[in-house]
């Protein structure tokens, strides 16, 4: 039983060091990450040149392994390592990888891409975890949720601010300098982390493995191995049957039959385990199924919704603004067939938009729970990932108007449009993504958090690399809204896949957590 009188109103004093740690980590991933595609394709001002369709699928790709390598980061911070020490030397990979990529030339970029893989991997879900782990005491457990939608808000503070930098230092200095502030983004996030170590004591133990669990060696053999078979497979198997890429390319093949032996290796533990574990980790399992659509559409705000601001929106700055801006480099000049100059808002900016989005909404969206709270009706963490689900596909519907609104791409329209979208689909995450996390907290089994938190990040991945597939299918595609309908009808769906389990899964919720 909870004792009514010990539960908090306030939140444990841990949650701030992590948001600013997380809010610079994330400063620094998204600054990367806004720049990235317009960097690949960029060809005449010291980028790398490439064609849209290459882009796209090295896109995709980063995006899913950047999502792939937290299984393997939790894991090794659950059973050997701890999570704060797994944190900071991802951290201090990450670092790394971004003043890599500052460096021109495709040997500095790729080697700095396989860095900050490796680096997510370690941060990401264990920062993630830790947080959770300040909520395990009954006296913070009700305020679980909301922590994680407060810490989802320092995330975003960071995404937000980081495209301005970015667009400052590309545009008056080069791509060089803006992949460098994203290193020094991650440092500051590091110092911050560090200065607070003390703090985590308590909640960064190691937790003992049982029986049942696989040793690191077993991992290594039975996952990683067959994984790289399995890619290896996966890359030359269309070829093999004299057919072209399943998947739009071979690397996109290549990576989803790597995820087999992944996938295997969850379902092994959850059929291995027992009773209300079991039920949990189903819970789990096929959430972390139904939300891989959701990161399919949201991701591709770094490759179809980046094109279609750079290439079917009105960028023009609003004349009252383009000296302002222009001087601390917001803009981008652009020379016109008959020799005029165009004052265009430099594209990275859009992605803006949703961090801008979250930062205002938050607020709203705990208020709105918290006053559900009140009437006690507030929804389950699951039901408010189902109805995440449902407003990311009507979020898709305002893209679908866009396109029309556009004579499907032939004149340039309102970016309002992606306004509109942006702040729909925001809603959507908000009820979503850290919901997410909170559920993996509230489910998972001690000795398994930063793993199932991993296995939450998998679905990222894996959704990621459709972005990618989609973005290809789209840009190949003389209908411009083909990709929004997709979107659409895999939103819907799996929102209604989720609604279908609600009852039993919020049992199953309700026998874990003590209804907190
Ligand atoms: N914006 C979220 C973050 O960066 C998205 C996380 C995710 O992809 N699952 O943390």
């Amino acid at each position: 039983m909870t004792n009514i009188s010990a539960i908090s109103t306030k939140h444990p004093k841990g949650l701030y060091p992590l948001f600013f740690t997380e809010m610079w980590e994330r400063f620094g991933y998204y600054l990367m990450l806004g720049i990235l595609f317009l960097y690949m394709i960029d060809g005449t001002n010291g980028g790398l040149g490439f064609t849209d369709g290459n882009a796209n699928d090295v896109y995709g790709t980063y995006i899913a392994l950047v999502y792939l390598t937290p299984f393997v980061g939790g894991l090794l911070a659950d059973r050997v390592f701890g999570y704060r020490k797994t944190i900071v030397f991802g951290g201090f990979l990450m670092a790394l990888g971004y003043l890599t990529l500052s460096q021109p030339g495709e040997t500095a970029f790729y080697t700095a891409l396989g860095l900050i893989i490796v680096g997510n991997g370690f941060f990401k879900p264990n920062i993630s975890t830790l947080l959770g782990n300040l909520y395990n005491k009954d006296q913070y457990k009700h305020l679980k949720d909301k922590g994680y939608n407060i810490f989802y808000m320092g995330i975003n503070i960071g995404s937000f601010f980081c495209n301005f930098i970015a667009a400052w230092l590309r545009n008056e200095y080069g791509w060089g300098y803006a992949f460098a502030a994203a290193g020094i983004g991650m440092i500051i996030g590091l110092i911050t982390f560090a200065a607070n170590y003390k703090l985590y004591d308590e909640f960064d133990v190691v937790k003992p493995s049982t029986a049942e669990d696989l040793t690191l060696t077993q991992i290594f053999a039975t996952i990683f191995l067959p994984a790289i078979g399995f890619a290896f497979i996966g890359y030359f198997s269309a070829a093999w049957l004299n057919t072209t890429p399943f998947f739009g390319s071979q690397t996109s093949d290549a990576f989803l039959f790597a995820c087999v032996p992944v996938i295997y290796f969850y379902l092994q533990t959850y059929l291995k385990a027992k009773d209300g574990e079991k039920r949990a980790l189903g819970t789990l399992l096929y959430i972390y199924l139904v939300v891989v659509i959701f990161w399919a559409i949201f991701h591709q705000n770094g490759n179809v919704l980046t094109s279609w601001a750079e290439n079917n929106t009105t960028r023009d700055m609003p004349a009252s603004l383009v000296n302002v801006s222009d001087q601390v480099g917001m803009v981008q000049k652009v020379t016109n067939a008959d020799g005029s100059v165009s004052n265009l808002i430099s594209t990275e900016l859009f992605q803006s938009i949703n961090p801008f989005f979250v930062v205002l909404l938050t607020p709203l969206v705990i208020a709105l729970f918290t006053w559900l709270a009140s009437r006690k009706r507030e929804p389950s963490t699951a039901a408010k990932i189902a109805w995440g689900l449902f407003i990311t596909g009507l979020s898709t519907l305002v893209m679908i108007a866009a396109v029309y609104s556009s004579n499907n791409g032939e004149i340039k329209t309102s970016a309002m449009w992606l306004v509109g979208t942006y702040a729909v689909i925001t809603i959507g995450e908000l009820f979503l993504s850290p919901m997410g996390l909170s559920l993996v907290s509230k489910l998972s089994p001690p000795r398994l958090t930063a793993l199932m938190m991993g296995g939450w990040f998998l679905s990222t991945s894996i959704g990621n690399k459709f972005a990618g597939i989609l973005g290809h299918l789209g840009s190949g595609n003389t209908d411009k809204s083909i990709v929004f309908w997709i979107n659409f009808g895999g939103a819907t769906l799996s929102a209604l896949l989720l609604f279908v389990m609600l009852k039993r899964f919020n049992a199953i919720i309700k026998e874990r957590t003590g209804g907190l």
